[in-house]
């Protein structure tokens, strides 16, 4: 090819590709629909009452081969109870700088606490940002569920959870967890529904 076709040969590239269907895509204005089981940011779960499904065992730490996960674990009491059985979560981190999305943690957890969203924004310019926590991790509280800590369904045992037969927060759970913040049982009793226990003294089983 001559020195004088070099440049049209190049610019023939050029046309060719105006013709052709553009693949940008307009990003963060029009955001794709991910696929129903993308990889995206962790959660954790709840039971239906809002305690707290995870028992702080570290299995999925172990399982992470990026080392992306501290969990600390301690035990429940029946004064501030986090989760139906012994144990619970009481640290819950996970490092988003050094996490591949693998889903090998979700996997790993008996519990069914820990599973992956369909978010995908997670870059930040701060290493600290990228390391989330606890409360930021934790589901939020559907029309059924009371925050934690709170006692256990009265009657059900940590065994019954997992067989799905606790479906909401007793009636009175506000009331417990009002009354073990301090706050005076009218304010509190304004949230329950008419079932209530009169006292609301008892907190935990
Ligand atoms: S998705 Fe993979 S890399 Fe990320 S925390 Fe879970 S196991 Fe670790
Ligand atoms: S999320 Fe699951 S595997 Fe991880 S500590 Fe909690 S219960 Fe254990």
């Amino acid at each position: 090819m001559s020195d004088f076709q070099n440049p049209v040969a190049g610019f023939g590239v050029t046309f060719k590709a105006m013709f052709k269907k553009r693949l940008t895509e307009q990003y963060p204005e029009q955001k794709k629909t991910t696929a129903p089981r993308f990889h995206g940011r962790h959660q954790l779960n709840r039971h239906p009452d809002g305690l707290e499904k995870c028992v702080g065992c570290e299995l999925c730490a172990w399982a992470c081969p990026a080392d992306a996960i501290y969990v600390e674990g301690a035990d429940n009491t029946d004064e501030e109870r986090y989760s139906p059985g012994e144990r619970y979560g009481r640290v819950y981190q996970i490092n988003y700088a050094r996490c591949i999305l693998c889903g090998l943690c979700i996997e790993a957890c008996p519990t069914r606490a820990l599973t992956m969203t369909n978010e995908f924004e997670l870059a930040d310019s701060s290493r600290e940002n990228l390391i989330y926590t606890k409360e930021q991790l934790l589901a939020g509280l559907d029309e059924q569920m009371v925050d934690t800590p709170h006692a256990i369904f009265p009657g059900m045992t940590e065994q019954d959870y997992y067989r799905g037969l606790v479906t909401e927060a007793a009636p009175g759970t506000e009331r417990q967890v009002a009354v073990s913040k301090g706050e005076e049982p009218q304010e509190a009793a304004s949230t329950t529904g008419e079932n209530e226990p009169a006292s609301g003294k008892v907190v935990g089983r």
